[in-house]
C-alpha cells in the first residue's frame, strides 16, 4: 500500500521512518558532522559535508514529501525557506502577485529587496477576484490560505489554473493549513513552502522550514541555493521535528476542537467582535474594543501564555497590532489554541474577558 492512500495520522507517524532493522532504533538519532569519511571519488558516498547534505535531513525530508505529495528541501526557517523560492525565481523585468496581508516578511522580501531590483511587486487581497485581476504578464503568484491573521481563504485549484494560462508559476504559504489539511501540489501549485517553527513541529521549541515541489529542476535548484547561502537547519533540530511529526494529527484533531469551541463562545459573548474563523485550523482571531482591554484579557489568562506565533501544544495569544506590520484594528487579539482540555480553556479565556471587563 502507498502511504499516501493511508489516513493522515497513520501517514504522520509512519512518514520517513527506515525500514525496521533488528536491533535498531525506530527514528535513527541526529548525525553530527562537518565533514563525512569521503576519499576518493566525491560521488562515492551520499554524505560528504554537512552544508551539502546529511542523514538526518534526508529522513524528515522523506517524511515531508510523503505527506506534501512531492520532494521537500528542508531550511533553517520559514523564512530561509520563502527566501529560497522568491530571491532565485524573480528577476528584473518581472511581475510578483503576493497577497497585502500575507506573512510580513514574505511582503519584506518583496518591497525591500525584489522591487529595488527591478520586479514589480503587486500587493493583492486575499481575495480571488482581486488576485486574478493581477495576473497578467505575472511571473510568481505568492498565495497564503488561509491567510494570517485575517483567516481569508481562496480557491487555491482555481487560482492556479488561471495563473498558469496567463504563464505564472504558484507558491502556496501552507504554513497555516498543513499538508495533512491542504496539499498545494496536488492542486496544481509549483512551491508548497511552510514554517516548520508551527505546526509542524508543534512544540514551540525550534524555528525550521521546507519547500516542497514536484518538478525535479525545481528541486535541484532549492538544494543548490539552500547549499549556497548556507541556509541549513541543524540536525538535531531537524531529529526534533521529524519525532513530532508523528503526533501532528492528533494534536491538529484537538487544536482544532479546541479552537472551534472557543470561536463558538466567542461568537456568543458581546463584548467580543468580529469573530474569524475558518471552520477549520487551530487559529481564531477577535476583537476586543481597544488595545487596553486586548492586554487586560491577555494578562488575566492563567492557561494562556502571551506570545507571537502559533501551532504550538500550549495555548498562546497576542494583540497582533503590537508589531504594526498587519493592518487590524488594536484591539486584535490572535489566538492559538493549544491541546489542553477544552472545557478548561473555554473556562479560562471565558474568565479572562469577564475579569478584564471595564
Ligand atoms: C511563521 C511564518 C513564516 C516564517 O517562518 P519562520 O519559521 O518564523 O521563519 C512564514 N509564513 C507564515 C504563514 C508563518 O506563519
Amino acid at each position: 500500500m502507498r502511504a499516501r492512500e493511508l489516513g493522515p495520522g497513520t501517514r504522520a507517524v509512519h512518514a520517513g521512518l527506515p525500514e525496521p532493522r533488528q536491533g535498531e532504533p525506530f527514528l535513527p538519532g541526529p548525525a553530527f558532522a562537518a565533514p563525512f569519511h569521503l576519499a576518493g571519488d566525491v560521488d562515492s558516498a551520499p554524505f560528504g559535508y554537512q552544508r551539502y547534505g546529511n542523514p538526518t535531513w534526508a529522513a524528515y525530508e522523506a517524511a515531508l514529501g510523503d505527506l506534501e505529495g512531492g520532494n521537500a528541501v528542508v531550511f533553517a526557517s520559514g523564512m530561509a525557506a520563502v527566501a529560497a523560492v522568491l530571491l532565485p525565481a524573480l528577476k528584473e523585468g518581472d511581475a510578483l502577485v503576493v497577497p497585502s496581508d500575507c506573512y510580513p516578511g514574505v511582503r519584506s522580501i518583496a518591497t525591500e529587496h525584489l522591487a529595488p531590483r527591478g520586479v514589480e511587486v503587486r500587493q493583492v487581497a486575499t481575495d480571488e477576484t482581486e488576485i486574478l485581476g493581477a495576473l497578467g504578464g505575472a511571473a510568481l503568484v505568492w498565495l497564503e490560505t488561509p491567510s494570517n491573521p485575517g483567516l481569508d481563504v481562496v480557491d487555491v485549484r482555481r487560482i492556479v489554473d488561471a495563473a498558469h494560462g496567463a504563464g505564472a508559476v504558484v507558491a502556496v504559504d501552507n504554513t497555516l493549513a498543513t499538508p495533512l489539511v491542504q496539499r498545494p501540489l496536488d492542486l496544481g501549485a509549483e512551491y508548497s513552502v511552510s514554517s516548520g517553527s508551527k505546526h509542524l513541529s508543534g512544540h514551540s521549541d525550534l524555528v525550521m522550514g521546507h519547500v516542497a515541489v514536484r518538478d525535479g529542476e525545481r528541486l535541484e535548484g532549492l538544494r543548490h541555493w539552500r547549499g549556497l547561502t548556507g541556509a541549513i537547519p541543524g540536525p538535531f533540530e531537524v531529529w526534533l521535528a521529524h519525532r513530532s511529526l508523528a503526533t501532528l494529527a492528533v494534536r491538529l484533531d484537538r487544536q482544532t476542537a479546541n479552537a472551534a469551541a472557543l470561536a463558538a463562545a466567542l461568537r456568543a459573548r458581546d463584548d467580543v467582535t468580529g469573530v474569524r474563523y475558518p471552520g477549520f485550523g487551530t487559529v481564531v482571531c477577535f476583537e476586543l474594543a481597544g488595545a487596553a482591554d486586548a492586554q487586560a484579557f491577555l494578562a488575566s489568562c492563567a492557561l494562556v501564555a502571551e506570545a507571537t506565533s502559533f501551532g504550538g501544544v500550549h495555548s498562546t495569544a497576542e494583540r497582533r497590532a503590537r508589531w504594526a506590520k498587519d493592518a487590524v484594528s488594536e484591539g486584535f487579539v490572535r489566538f492559538s489554541a493549544g491541546i489542553e482540555d477544552t472545557a478548561d480553556l473555554v473556562t479560562d479565556v471565558l474568565q479572562a474577558l469577564d475579569r478584564s471587563r471595564r
